[in-house]
């Protein structure tokens, strides 16, 4: 009985998500400014349905675009007619998810992890799998690692933070993985960054060091409502789930919502775009539970939030030109954190404030973070750079980890050495 029960549950589950066939992911490469401006004027044009993995920023500056199958001939007419180079970068989205969904559910066959030990650091997890991870891998390691729940998100679910510490009264670094819940390749190297920094902790001389000085809090599912929603109902889901009063839109942009330039340039008012910023700054439980955990803490010196992809290292700011008073410092320490990223598999990344490597985008986590004095604020963008985008394969998820953990050392043995 049980088992025919499991069973209609997963044939439900199958059948409620959105299914991607026949939808593309196109790569254009405008040539010059004004392509850049016909490609953007797409974005309006919201009967489309158009999902912009990589947004328009300069003339030979990809963008990528999901596009639905009905959409499909028009775009491709209106491109073609304005002279604009593109390619087809994934042929269908949805033979892509399939292959993700069956390798998930034949790991998760021969899973059958009671120890971190034996946890499947190669394949991505559910919720309540990372759940429970956590849990296993406090109840291993009680002396140094703890779990706090910083608050709840819209749909009630908590948001769970490690801590790592090895006293009290530390200065602390921050990382947060899995804001935007489609970037499933982050939260999978958050859990593994748990798993190694336990590790490393008594064998390896610098983590050492760095857990006797400093406190490492890590939050892996930073917007769990729309994990989850990733995992039930829409692979592609980006925002949060929360409702907008006089829209029939779902959620907003946690990434556009912080206040920091709050509803500048590079985030949109309307609550159907993927950059939605929110009816007001900090208007997402998600995101108020860390606005009120670091301005309680006090002592957080280093904040690192961590998104894909476009293989990237960012640090402020995203909603001004303006420079902050230490982006020398932080240009440099981003050279020396991506040098080391590059040395294990050769993967390349470009570095630099927020605006002038990507685009303006306004209302950002480490820009407020930044401005409430954190100041080894970055944030990465990890692999790939368009090859699979959100749908990579989970074949890369350890070397993706290992590549970036190497990054993310610098920027924290640089904190703990340069007190301010
Ligand atoms: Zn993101």
């Amino acid at each position: 009985m049980k088992g025919i029960f499991i069973l209609f549950s997963l044939v439900a589950a199958a059948s409620s998500m959105e299914n991607f066939g026949g939808q593309q992911v196109l790569r254009i490469l405008p040539e010059n400014e004004e392509q850049v401006t016909l490609v953007r004027d797409l974005e309006n044009l919201e009967h489309l349905q158009l999902d912009f993995w990589q947004s328009p920023r300069a003339a030979g500056k990809p963008i990528d675009i999901r596009v639905p199958f009905p959409s499909l001939q028009a775009v491709k007419i209106y491109l073609e007619s304005n002279n604009i180079p593109y390619s087809i970068m994934i042929k269908d989205l949805q033979n892509l998810l399939d292959e993700e969904q069956s390798s998930m559910k034949a790991a998760r066959a021969m899973d059958n992890a009671r120890s971190t030990n034996s946890f499947n650091y190669a394949i991505y997890h559910t919720f309540d799998e990372i759940n429970s991870f956590i849990d296993t891998l406090v109840a291993e390691n009680p002396n140094l690692v703890s779990k706090i729940v910083i608050g709840k998100s819209t749909e009630g679910r908590p948001l769970n933070v490690l801590k790592f510490s090895t006293g009290s009264n530390r200065p602390a670094f921050w990382i947060d993985t899995g804001i935007h819940s489609r970037e499933w390749v982050t939260q999978a190297s958050g859990v593994w960054f748990a798993k190694k920094i336990v590790q490393d902790y008594g064998t390896d001389p610098s983590l050492t060091a760095t857990l006797n000085k400093l406190d490492i809090y890590l939050e892996i599912v930073t917007n769990p409502d729309g994990y989850v929603f990733s995992h039930t109902s829409n692979r592609m889901w980006r925002k949060t789930r929360s409702a907008n009063p006089g829209s029939t839109c779902v959620g907003t942009d946690p990434n556009r919502n912080w206040d920091a330039g709050f509803g500048g340039p590079g985030s949109s008012s309307n609550p159907c775009t993927e950059t939605y910023r929110g009816r007001a700054a900090h208007s997402e439980p998600e995101v108020k539970a860390i606005v009120d955990f670091v301005k309680s803490h006090r002592n957080i010196k280093g904040f690192v939030s961590i998104h894909s992809y476009s293989q990237m290292l960012l640090f402020p700011y995203g909603y001004t030109s303006a420079l902050t008073p230490d982006h020398q410092e932080l240009n440099n320490l981003a050279r020396v954190a991506v040098n080391a990223l590059t040395s294990l598999y050769g993967t390349v990344y470009e570095y630099g404030s927020i605006i002038s490597t990507i685009y303006q985008a306004s209302g950002g986590t480490i820009d407020w973070t930044y401005n409430q004095g954190i100041k080894y604020s970055y944030s990465f963008e990890l692999r790939d750079t368009g090859r699979y985008g959100f749908a990579l394969p989970a074949s890369q998820i350890i070397p993706t980890a290992q590549e970036t953990w190497l990054a993310l050392t610098k920027l924290i043995e640089y904190t703990r050495d340069n007190p301010y």
